[in-house]
């Protein structure tokens, strides 16, 4: 995990209409900075901390909720995942699925949607992971997973969320932990036309 963090220049990946200068100056420092339409790239803590827990193995089937500026898909597809990855925002949508491929990880399916649905055509998936706050965990999710596959979900509608961990044991059995406190944009209903 941490090779695979090494190898993404995490320092490409923000928003170029603000002041980027000032914002390259922290492009490795543990903070979490704008990737423009009011989004953030989360803290690299954050997706070490979310990708370590996914226990990911080479060739495992990800479906990642919140492309945003692609920093996480970056990292899962490093680590030799097949990577979907849900984004709502059209403007961070089309601008990302220029920019991965163009900096060399052309590798991901990316699609424009609402993540709280999942995407059932391509389901199941080993693992699922949530990159902003849910007010709940959504059923179609769960659906969406393999007996035997992880997902995991920054739960909670205030300033900070707990880290949600949930094995499937069963098609109606899962075990789940709580894996601390973490601060995410909120996860919200629906596509946004920009
Ligand atoms: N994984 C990203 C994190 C970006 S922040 C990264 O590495 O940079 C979370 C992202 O989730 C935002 O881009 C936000 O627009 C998106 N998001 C919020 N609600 C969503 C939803 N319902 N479906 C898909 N994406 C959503």
């Amino acid at each position: 995990m941490l090779a695979a963090i090494e190898k993404v220049p995490r320092h490409l990946f923000f928003d170029n209409t603000t002041n980027r200068p000032a914002l390259l100056d922290h492009a490795y420092s543990d903070k979490a900075l704008p990737i423009g339409a009011g989004q953030t790239i989360s803290h690299p803590y954050t997706v070490a901390f979310q990708t370590e827990q996914l226990e990911i193995k080479s060739g495992d089937k990800i479906l990642e909720i919140g492309t945003g500026c692609g920093y996480q898909t970056a990292v899962l597809l490093e680590m030799g995942a097949k990577v979907y990855s849900i984004e709502r925002q059209k403007t961070l949508f089309d601008k990302t699925k220029i920019f991965l491929p163009y900096i060399g990880y052309g590798g991901a399916k990316l699609i424009y949607g609402d993540g709280y649905k999942g995407l059932p055509q391509f389901a199941p998936f080993d693992k699922i992971i949530v990159t902003a706050g849910a007010p709940y965990i959504p059923n179609d999710l769960l659906e969406q997973l393999k007996v035997g596959g992880l997902i995991l979900i920054p739960l909670g509608e205030g300033e900070n969320q707990e880290m949600i961990w949930l094995k499937k044991k069963s098609m109606s059995d899962f075990d789940r932990k709580t894996l601390g406190s973490f601060k995410f944009v909120p996860l919200l209903q629906n596509k946004s036309g920009n």
